[in-house]
């Protein structure tokens, strides 16, 4: 009986009494995310289910939904915290045909908000922007819209990408390209001064015009990948064509070929619906109001499914959260997991949480924040904060080498503009830091585009980054110290202002967007 309940007691010790080491902890981190990953099913789930995650689509509810499900399959509580309205808005069929003097299928896709055309599609000729020396000259040319698809974008002289001229071409033809197209770039930008519009707002004018679509091509100088953003009309159509489609069309134009083309471009106008954060906790133990924040944002342009912007940011802090959970069930500090909502139209759903949480804020030990492709983690600042040095270092010293051995800091750092969502907390003074990717070639091929999609995840790298997040959120909850705010003097000149540098300044989100 005694020797019963000795090893009863001994057994309650080793479960509650007795605490891991560091290396333990690390050690586990490690063995779970390597050996139990479930960044492959996350990824299908979201990327390849739900699909984009543009803010006011249904899909970028279904995808808060999920995340709850999910955290709540782990044993973690988690809502989704309403902060805003959005004109709500539903993808449908795209289907772009040329139809005479030909019938070609083409590659192309409306843009995120676009008007529909309803099932029976426009049939139209096209014409392209003129060149004109004046606004005046653009008004008197206006008139020959009516009826017609519009085509607002440069051709482009090459569909390939600048590192293929580079392997192939000739050292004189590459010269000469590059000339040719950067004289056409410039003389494109001064005729569009000379319209006296933008290429943000022409939409609007061509539309009141009497238009009957928008053709833009937005080339992403990669083989194939175009940027796919906001069409910019309220009743007529914009769609974006691939760059050779674009360039067919244009050559057929500029030669009097006279082309037609067909576009079907179904979507719902949902009118004003809620837009959320999802917001997952580990309740602290011994501080439960100091934080430790996981944050990546949610949601994603349309013109893929957003798998490396910011898919990729988002199941590498699920992916900590669950293993966190498992292994550290119990941290000292509460542990918070922030999916925001909005960000690509302006860092709105952490600027909201920002500004509904100010308790959060104050008590907020760190926020690790990561939003720029799949890459594994090659940069840390610190972000301005003076001490950052300190604790930054002291908790990336418990991070295996294998991992911190790609990693550059800087520290103090600056508190940067505003690239992603850390920005938000880093303008209210809390420490927050951006886990900086290696590029994969993101700008051009994957960042807003229509290819950024699952096949561009490198899994080995989100797991290293998973490793990564959970072992600096574990060590900076552990933390026997509050880490300072205490700000670094900052030097230089803005570049805008010529003033001496600032600290950002906390910004309103947009709470009512795309609504009239
Ligand atoms: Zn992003």
């Amino acid at each position: 009986m005694k020797k019963e309940l000795l090893t009863c007691l001994c057994l309650l010790f080793l479960a509650f009494g007795f605490s891991q080491t560091t290396e333990e902890i690390v050690e586990a981190i490690q063995k779970e995310a390597n050996e139990n990953s479930q960044l492959e099913p996350l990824a299908h789930q979201l990327m390849d289910v739900i699909g984009p995650r543009l803010v006011g689509t249904p899909q970028m509810k279904n995808a808060h939904d999920w995340a709850v499900k999910k955290y709540a399959e782990w044993g973690i509580i988690a809502e989704n915290q309403e902060w805003g309205k959005w004109k709500g808005w539903q993808r449908g069929i795209t289907h772009i045909d040329l139809v005479s003097p030909r019938v070609v299928s083409l590659s192309g896709m409306q843009l995120a908000w676009s008007p529909s055309t309803g099932k029976k599609g426009v049939t139209a000729h096209l014409i392209a922007l003129p060149m004109v020396s004046d606004s005046l000259e653009f008004v008197k040319w206006l008139p020959k819209v009516k009826g017609k698809f519009v085509m607002v974008s440069m051709n482009q002289p090459t569909g390939r990408p600048d590192y293929n001229w580079e392997e192939f071409a000739t050292e004189e033809s590459f010269e000469k390209m590059k000339n040719e197209r950067d004289a056409q770039q410039k003389e494109w930008g001064e005729n569009m001064k000379n319209t006296g519009y933008t290429s943000r707002n022409i939409n609007k004018a061509l539309e009141a015009a009497g238009a009957v679509g928008i053709l833009q091509s937005r080339w992403s100088n990669g083989f194939g990948a175009n940027k796919i953003f906001s069409a910019g009309t309220d009743k007529i159509p914009a769609v974006d064509l691939s760059l050779e489609d674009y360039g067919l069309l244009y050559r057929m134009v500029k030669n009097g070929a006279n082309p037609q083309i067909k576009i079907v471009a179904e979507s719902e106008d949902m009118g004003a619906v809620p837009t959320f954060n999802t917001i997952a906790t580990i309740p602290g133990k011994e501080l439960p109001d100091e934080y430790v924040i996981l944050s990546a944002h949610f949601d994603s342009w349309d013109g893929a499914t957003g798998a490396t912007d910011n898919g990729t940011g988002t199941i590498t802090m699920m992916e900590a959260a669950r293993i966190l959970k498992k292994i550290y069930p119990n941290p000292k500090r509460t542990i918070i997991i922030g999916h925001w909502g909005s960000e690509e139209q302006g860092l709105n759903g952490s600027r909201a949480f920002v500004e509904d949480h100010p308790e959060i804020i104050k008590n907020m030990q760190a926020l690790f924040n990561q939003d720029n492709g799949t890459g594994r983690v090659v940069r840390i600042s610190g972000q301005g904060f003076l001490h950052a040095y300190d604790y930054v270092g002291r908790w990336l010293d418990a991070v295996p080498e294998d991992i911190t051995k790609h990693i550059e800091t800087t520290f103090p750092g600056a508190p940067g503009g505003g690239g992603s969502d850390y920005a938000s907390f880093v303008a209210a003074e809390a420490p927050a830091f951006s886990l900086s990717s290696l590029s994969w070639s993101y700008w051009n091929y994957t960042w807003h585009t229509n290819l950024d999609t699952y096949d561009k995840i490198v899994f080995d790298d989100v797991r290293n980054n998973a490793i990564l997040t959970a072992i600096m959120a574990y060590m900076a909850s552990e933390d026997p110290e509050k880490t300072s705010r205490e700000k670094a003097t900052l030097i230089g000149k803005n570049p805008r202002t010529g003033e001496p540098r600032t600290w950002p300044k906390p910004r309103s989100p947009e709470r009512n967007g795309g609504l009239n």
